[in-house]
């Protein structure tokens, strides 16, 4: 029996690390990298859907996730917006776990189609959460360590609309791949989806929707004490249309990580402000170390 006992405790404590049996060890998320990272981003211009700078950018992002070790792919296709016919590309970037059930952590990095006057970088709405997610991939595989579950790294284009979010406009990218889970019938292996979004505010301030996945969110908060950080999240009193939206229509918890308080009243949101003087790179540390808090010491591993 105490044979048993012991076995039973080894392989619970082995369940929840997501690792080997042995001290978990959260990685280290390195802000300098990851700032490095969204200049690099912000560089290719404005890179709204369908341009070519969007698609140096994809390339961009798959080449440097393939460059730190995960598995990548990109998934294109079309779609006749407001805008015209135009091109789109996700990029997935996977971290095979033990198991083949996967949780999705995403970002969009499609820029807002702003009027040629207006000198919009997309740094925070666009470039913040695309380099957090590089880094991410980054600090987890230089740790060596291999998780129970999948990690399914995905860059979301088109979550911006042309003019107004409805069935036809705005989270293309996004849409496309919650129907490609339902084709696969790959939705009951998905364990949770958990967008990042505007978080490299220098005054940073995570205001999570307020239809949340109760359970996720209290995940997200847990980790959030554990790094020391839980000062920087609360919730916004309302829901929010973003690229979470497609998944939480299927059923799968869903969380989406936005900062949606950039500048004074949110003023600095679609505006020239968004610029990398309005970035820091601690607040890229403290989603970054945030995240990997959740990943390493919660179970995504059972059902929800
Ligand atoms: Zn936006």
């Amino acid at each position: 029996m105490r044979k048993l006992d012991f076995c039973f405790i080894a392989a619970v404590l082995f369940m929840l690390a997501g690792c080997g049996p042995g001290e978990i060890k959260v990685p280290d998320f390195d802000e300098r990298n990851a700032l490095r990272l969204l200049t690099k981003l912000v560089a290719f211009g404005p890179r709204s859907s369908g341009t070519t700078a969007n698609l140096r950018q994809a390339e961009f992002i798959a080449a440097t996730a393939g460059n730190y070790g995960a598995v990548t792919s990109c998934q294109k296709f079309q779609r006749l917006t407001e805008a015209g016919p135009l091109r789109f590309i996700n990029v997935e970037a996977v971290i095979p776990g033990r198991q083949p059930e996967f949780i999705i952590l995403g970002s969009h990095f499609d820029t807002k189609k702003l009027p040629g006057r207006i000198k919009f970088e997309g740094a925070n709405d666009g470039a913040s959460s695309t380099a957090l997610l590089l880094e991410l991939i980054r600090a987890i595989k230089n740790s060596g360590m291999q998780l129970e579950y999948t990690l399914k790294f995905v860059f979301f284009d088109g979550e911006e609309c042309f003019s107004a979010y409805s069935f036809h406009d705005g989270l293309f990218g996004s849409k496309y791949y919650a129907r490609q889970l339902e084709l696969e019938r790959a939705v009951f292996q998905c364990r949770a989806v958990i967008i990042f979004d505007m978080v490299g505010d220098k005054d940073l301030n995570i205001t999570l929707p307020a239809d949340s996945d109760q359970r996720l969110a209290a995940m997200l908060f847990r980790a959030a004490r554990r790094a020391g950080t839980a000062a920087y999240f609360g919730y916004l009193p309302t829901p929010l249309v973003d690229d979470h939206a497609p998944f939480q229509k299927l059923g799968i918890p869903v969380l989406d990580v936005i900062d949606f308080d950039f500048g004074p009243a949110n003023s600095f949101w679609h505006t020239s402000e968004d610029n990398t003087g309005n970035i820091a790179a601690a607040s890229l540390k403290i989603i970054g170390q945030t995240a990997l808090n959740l990943i390493f010491y919660e179970n995504f591993a059972k059902k929800f």
